[in-house]
């Protein structure tokens, strides 16, 4: 996926703020934060929706969980609360197409 943002991300061809880095996960910081903590943690798999990906690769899910939970605490924001979410396709919100989890926290957030 040479046009991909993230992939050029993971492969350093562009520049992040990285917080984590394991062999299958990568995690660094949103550009445009909407909150003191704004992380975004990825699979290093390319694909573009969480519909793309297939029943039998769905662990990378669970790891990007594991991973987020550890992130959670490691920024401060596992006790005061911290919100993770996925944007799916245009009307989901998502801008990127390589699956992404936004990890936010730092301030009370709304609904
Ligand atoms: P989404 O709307 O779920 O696709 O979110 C994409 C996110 O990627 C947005 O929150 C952007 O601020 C963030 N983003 C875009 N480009 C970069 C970049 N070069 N480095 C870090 N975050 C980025
Ligand atoms: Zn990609």
């Amino acid at each position: 996926m040479k046009e991909c943002l993230f992939c050029k991300i993971i492969k350093g061809e562009i520049p992040c703020d990285k917080v984590y880095e394991d062999e299958t996960v990568y995690a660094f910081k949103d550009i445009n934060p909407k909150a003191p903590v704004h992380l975004l943690v990825i699979p290093k798999k390319h694909y573009p929706t969480l519909n793309d990906l297939p029943d039998e690769e769905m662990e990378i899910i669970a790891h990007i969980h594991c991973v987020m939970k550890k992130l959670a605490l490691e920024f401060g924001v596992a006790e005061s609360g911290y919100r993770v979410l996925a944007n799916i396709n245009k009307e989901g919100g998502q801008v990127v197409y390589h699956v992404h989890y936004h990890l936010i926290g730092g301030r009370q957030l709304r609904a």
